[in-house]
């Protein structure tokens, strides 16, 4: 989500005349896209800032402007901690960015000022951390510059209700909004004609796409309107809710061809206690029962998830619950955070917070597992001739192409720069850790 929000900024930065620097001593404007959903995202972003700082002092004339979660969330306090910062522009806020560029990255005009709705501009120094929950602003066609040439991302709703015990983003990107079918299919038409093959449609929470539209039509109703679009090949999407995913996006998956075998689907924790502190609305027991619903509609489907380790309560007999699933369900790939604790959110008031000790191990172990059981499955493909729509050539290995199957396996491959965005049929020849390598089938 935030390198889409990024690819908006360049957008915007390359509709207004401005080209990419690759060297920030030379940069007129540095603009810093952040993320706040873990603390060490949020630490990293300060040692960058902080390295800004002598950048900003031999070159006063130098803009920096600060997006994204931890602009939100920090506001104010940024320009007071950090005198060097000239903008700071929230997720919802991205458009402004359009005035400030125009504006000479200076004030805006007194006319957009609102302190009451959370702009400010004063000394040159402007915020704008509104928490935009108008539609109509969302359905706004931003420019965007895209990173690649094959595969897109396509927002499709913004924010989130679901206010998981652990999670900052209902409190920096807002309620749940979506954007409208015409103008997500409009985006989709744009992306065909400049000749991008696979989509992967974004919210927090896909499966409840729609819910306060008026043409409610829900998400299996979205991605059929989405099929029907001429020169896309693939229609992949993130994130879903376990809560919400229904019989009938099953049913739909399962139905349109152009729907990737694939579906991340976050587990979280094994233990329905955990689950249960957590907010996350659903037990294990149901969760399994809707994994066992996809693998029956759809065999060959990959399923990856994310996991937390050491939320507050979590003890050794939750936590191999957590291992217990990871065997029993044997995903395809997993992202594992350790908890970290967030500023406004339920989590931190719990009791038995755990130690970084024992959530270091818990992680170790947690990753161990999933490795063996990743390698396992690509070992398994070995032999296979998998269909791969190709990206572009290998940052690794320049002699060779790279790609991903429908179920989002990255194959590498010996062929040429024609096969980019074509796709093509590959025999697995050998199985890695993180990839597949094969030769043209
Ligand atoms: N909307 C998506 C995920 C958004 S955040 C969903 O509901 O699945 C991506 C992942 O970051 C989450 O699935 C969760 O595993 C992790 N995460 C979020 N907040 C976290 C926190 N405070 N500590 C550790 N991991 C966190
Ligand atoms: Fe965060 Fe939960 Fe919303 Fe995902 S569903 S964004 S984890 S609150």
């Amino acid at each position: 989500m935030n390198v889409h929000d990024s690819e908006k900024m360049s957008g915007i930065f390359s509709e207004s005349g401005c080209s990419q620097s690759n060297d920030i001593n030379n940069a007129d404007v540095i603009v810093l896209n952040t993320c706040s959903i873990r603390d060490k995202a949020e630490q990293k972003f300060y040692s960058k800032l902080g390295r800004l700082r002598k950048i900003k002092e031999n070159r006063p004339e130098l803009k920096i402007a600060v997006a994204g979660c931890i602009a939100q969330q920090k506001g104010d306090t940024l320009f007071k901690n950090f005198p060097y910062v000239d903008f700071v522009f929230g997720p919802n806020n991205i458009d402004n960015l359009q005035n400030w560029i125009k504006n000479g990255a200076g004030n805006l005009p007194a006319d957009k000022q609102d302190l009451e709705s959370g702009v400010r501009s004063t000394n040159n120094r402007h915020r704008t951390t509104a928490v935009n929950d108008n539609p109509d602003y969302h359905n706004k066609l931003l420019p965007v510059k895209r990173e690649g040439q094959v595969r897109a991302w396509v927002s499709i709703m913004y924010g989130c209700d679901n206010f998981c015990a652990y999670c900052v983003v209902p409190y920096t990107r807002g309620r749940e909004r979506s954007r409208s079918i015409m103008d997500i299919r409009h985006e989709l038409i744009g992306l065909a004609n400049e000749g991008f093959k696979e989509v992967t449609l974004l919210g927090q929470n896909v499966n409840s796409y729609g819910k306060k539209l008026t043409d409610d039509i829900g998400f299996p109703g979205l991605l059929k309107a989405l099929h029907e679009v001429n020169g896309i090949e693939r229609i992949r999407f993130v994130t879903s809710h376990p809560k919400d995913l229904s019989e009938k996006l099953i049913e739909t998956m399962k139905e349109l061809p152009k729907l990737c075998n694939h579906i991340h689907l976050p587990l979280q924790a094994g233990s329905d206690k955990v689950l249960s502190l957590m907010n996350r609305r659903y037990t294990y027991g149901e969760y399994k029962e809707k994994v066992n619903m996809l693998k029956q509609a759809i065999p060959e489907i990959a399923i990856t998830t994310d996991i937390i380790v050491g939320f507050p309560g979590e003890d050794d007999g939750d936590f191999k619950m957590t291992l217990n699933a990871l065997k029993e369900i044997q995903y395809d790939g997993i992202f594992a955070f350790k908890y970290s604790k967030r500023p406004d959110t339920k989590a931190l008031d719990l009791p038995d917070h755990i130690s970084e000790d024992i959530k270091s191990v818990r992680l170790d172990k947690v990753l161990k597992l999933q490795e063996e059981i990743t390698f396992d499955k690509n070992k398994k493909l070995e032999g296979k001739v998998l269909e791969v729509l190709v990206e572009g050539v290998s940052e690794s290995n320049k002699s060779r192409m790279t790609g991903r199957t429908g179920n989002n396996k990255i194959v590498n491959f010996c062929g040429d720069k024609d096969d980019i965005g074509q796709l093509v049929s590959v025999r697995i020849l050998k199985a890695r850790q993180h990839s597949l390598y094969g030769e043209k089938a």
